[in-house]
């Protein structure tokens, strides 16, 4: 993430006060734990927690396991000083809040005995039974992992990860209360190992755990590692919401008073619970949205807690009716719930004070799930079946863990995997909908290309043009919950244009445009071939006929007329060689396709002049007998992706991918060329590129920029201004470069002048 880039120093913890918003945050900011505050739990107070929430708890097997596994670790000592044995009772404390069954309460007391005692498997199942033994060796199953693996990259963690919990989740659940104790006591942890942990912990196991349902936890790992990886952030973050707090403080209380006062006149009795947001969702929303603190109005929010579904959406007309409703902010996460399993209806109101008013409106049932996601189904409930039975009927979130899974065995590596799950891992998801009611659901920031591949793969192939809401719109357009799309195909299109490889978000949608386009390619290059051949013989005034060319075929050393034609359209023959092939006394004179004579050495050592005569364009994938030219506005260099355009009449003409002017095209497949670049370090060529830049008007400015280029290698072609204000100037510079990074460096040292006030590249 972008926060850990930009401050790279201190490590402190910032000392943020908790005090100050303890009246009204239910949820206390994480705090560095304390060996001598805190006393470790005992067997009595572990099986008070448990029976609390489970009356029929296995007493004697808990009181077992915490002899055994304190006897198991005996004399070790943690980091911090502390006995061992505090960790697994504490990791099995951060379960019991979770109401999980014995075994995976006792799986945690037991979690790290195999690996670091003198326990093993045979013993535990002895003991304590298959179930829990299988648990206990999960987790040092994961343990090992992360030993060896420290190295190994991300992806290949994560794999290896959810591969180990794919037999019992609970082993998951047990882990991430495993990261979470080590995230609270990572003060104790040598400050090199820190960095690694708390990383690993805000982009792995944070997301899992919220993709698993499980807000709490997420929220508090998230705070732990922000803390860690940028705790100057951290700290001014949490200032301002304290004293946020504490100017506010009155006012959370009437507003709390005046919801719960309106709902009782209406007969809902409902549990009002004031909010505070979390320092690292409010960084996130400051760095997403680039809006600094005092923009951000919704800082806190209000949970409103109803007896049954009907009531939370009286609950909503009533809110709706007291104050007036922000437009846009309305989400009904009930009729259509997330994926990790959260409901809720979602709604800001401008409230007393003129203060913008966050509400979260659930029932108690959606309140539990939302806090507690997967682990919420994962209690055991005599008579209903083994607990990851429960899970796999009644949770999404233990679907989607199933389906990550399988994807997982299915991909070839583990870079691959990632780029599959980690959209879906890290982003919310959109829904969507198709004009006969069926709800699709896409990862953010998803678009009409890949709902359509969504839908049916035949749907994304032949998309041409789609209404969102009964309106047309392009298909590129970014798609919002409960959109209602409609796309539009024609049978005319056979392929999708290239490019839209570059604009799906989906993995699904990406492989399956790459599929079609390879057909389509091949297919216009054939095409292309064709005409190529069919113009040569038509100046050379020879009859061309397929049957002719069919005896020809050993000659050229292909086996089909469509391979031939596919050569000849990539470049990687000559038409000559064909009409050499069909016509053995075929003199390439004859043509005069270009004037001059020529040598008898063979045509296809050399390039072949352009129309325009300028240099050879080093572009592999067009042939070039036809002229070929750069975007006219902003060109192209190495280094970009490009596409080759074919204009009928004219010639080819190169975009970067990112070219706006690309949309023009997007209705018309078959100009769409997949070009590459020819050009190594050593090509002598420059390309032409385009630069904005707005520069400051001070005597000898703009004679700076020009030095700046020059001195960089660069060549100006142009200096044109487009507009000059008494301050500023507006250039658009044409330069000629040899390729992306020269470009880049140049960029780079002309935004570093002070006289520069932005520089940015064009693209026509
Ligand atoms: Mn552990």
């Amino acid at each position: 993430m972008a926060y850990r880039r930009r401050h790279s120093g201190q490590m402190q913890a910032a000392a943020g006060d908790s005090a100050a918003v303890a009246a009204i945050a239910p949820v206390q900011p994480p705090r560095p734990a304390k060996r001598s505050t805190k006393r470790m739990m005992r067997q009595y107070d572990l099986v008070e927690r448990v029976r609390a929430y489970n009356p029929d708890t296995d007493e004697a097997l808990l009181n077992r396991a915490y002899v055994y596994a304190m006897m198991a670790h005996g004399e070790q000592t943690r980091a911090s000083g502390d006995p061992y044995f505090s960790h697994p009772l504490e990791v099995a404390a951060i379960l019991t809040d979770l109401k999980l069954d014995d075994a995976t309460i006792v799986a945690a007391l037991l979690h790290d005995t195999i690996e670091d005692t003198e326990a093993t498997r045979a013993e535990i199942d002895q003991i304590f039974g298959h179930e829990i033994g299988a648990l206990v060796e999960g987790l040092t199953k994961l343990k090992r992992l992360e030993l060896v693996s420290r190295e190994a990259k991300q992806a290949e963690n994560l794999r290896k990860l959810l591969l180990a919990v794919a037999n019992d989740v609970r082993v998951l659940l047990v882990k991430l209360a495993d990261r979470l104790h080590n995230m609270r006591t990572l003060e104790f942890v040598p400050p090199a190992s820190r960095r690694r942990i708390a990383e690993e912990t805000i982009d792995i196991y944070a997301p899992l755990a919220g993709r698993m349902g499980m807000h709490e936890m997420r929220e508090e790992l998230e705070e732990l590692s922000f803390r860690e990886l940028d705790a100057e952030a951290y700290g001014v973050v949490n200032e301002r919401l304290n004293a946020l707090a504490e100017r506010n403080r009155n006012l959370i209380g009437e507003i709390e008073t005046q919801l719960r006062t309106n709902l009782t006149s209406h007969g809902i009795v409902a549990r009002v619970v004031g909010r505070r947001k979390r320092p690292f969702s409010i960084w996130t929303k400051m760095e997403r949205k680039s809006v600094g603190f005092e923009q951000l109005s919704d800082i806190f929010g209000f949970r409103v807690v109803v007896q049954s579904v009907e009531e939370c959406y009286h609950a909503l007309g009533i809110v709706h009716t007291v104050w007036p409703v922000v437009p846009g902010r309305f989400k009904d996460y009930i009729s259509t719930p997330k994926q990790n399993d959260y409901r809720s209806i979602h709604t800001t109101v401008i409230g007393p004070g003129n203060q913008r008013v966050e509400l979260q409106i659930r029932t108690e049932e959606m309140d539990r799930i939302a806090e507690y996601g997967i682990a919420a189904h994962a209690f055991y409930k005599e008579g209903v079946g083994s607990p990851t039975e429960m899970l796999n009927r009644e949770s999404n979130a233990f679907a989607w863990l199933r389906h990550t899974i399988e994807v997982l065995s299915e991909s070839a590596n583990p870079e691959e995997f990632l780029e599959h799950t980690k959209l879906e891992l890290f982003h919310d998801q959109v829904f969507c909908f198709t004009p006969k009611g069926k709800l699709i659901a896409l990862p953010r920031k998803a678009n009409v290309i890949d709902f359509a591949y969504a839908v049916h793969t035949d749907v994304g192939n032949s998309a041409v043009g789609c209404k969102i809401n009964g309106k047309f719109a392009p298909l590129a357009s970014e798609l919002q919950n409960g959109d209602e799309v409609q796309v539009l195909t024609s049978r005319a299109q056979s392929a999708p244009p290239s490019a839209w490889e570059a604009l799906a978000v989906t993995g699904k949608a990406r492989a399956a445009i790459r599929r079609a386009t390879r057909a389509a390619v091949r297919d216009q290059y054939a095409g292309l071939g064709r005409r190529i051949v069919e113009r040569l013989f038509l100046r050379a005034k020879i009859a061309y006929d397929d049957e002719k060319l069919k005896g020809a075929l050993p000659r050229l050393a292909r086996s089909s007329i469509e391979e031939v034609m596919v050569a000849v359209g990539r470049g990687e023959m000559k038409a000559s060689n064909v009409a050499r092939a069909m016509y053995p006394d075929y003199k390439e004179e004859r043509i005069g396709l270009f004037g001059g004579k020529k040598d008898n050495a063979p045509a296809r050592d050399k390039p072949a002049p352009t129309a325009s005569a300028k240099s050879v364009i080093p572009i592999r994938g067009i042939n070039s007998d036809l002229p070929v030219k750069f975007a006219p506005n902003g060109g192209a260099v190495p280094g970009d992706r490009i596409v080759g355009i074919v204009t009928p009449g004219e010639g080819i003409t190169i975009y970067p991918i990112q070219s706006p002017a690309l949309k023009d095209f997007e209705e018309e497949p078959e100009r769409w060329l997949d070009v590459r670049w020819d050009v190594d370090d050593s090509t002598p060529q420059r390309f032409p590129a385009r630069l904005f830049v707005q520069n400051v008007n001070e005597p000898g400015s703009l004679a700076q920029i020009a030095t700046v280029i020059a001195e960089h290698d660069g060549n100006i072609d142009n200096i044109s201004m487009s507009r000059r204000s008494p301050d500023f100037t507006e250039l658009t510079i044409d330069l000629e470069v040899y390729d992306l990074k020269h470009l880049s460096a140049i960029i780079a040292q002309l935004r570093a002048k002070s006289v520069v006030a932005r520089v940015e590249r064009v693209n026509g």
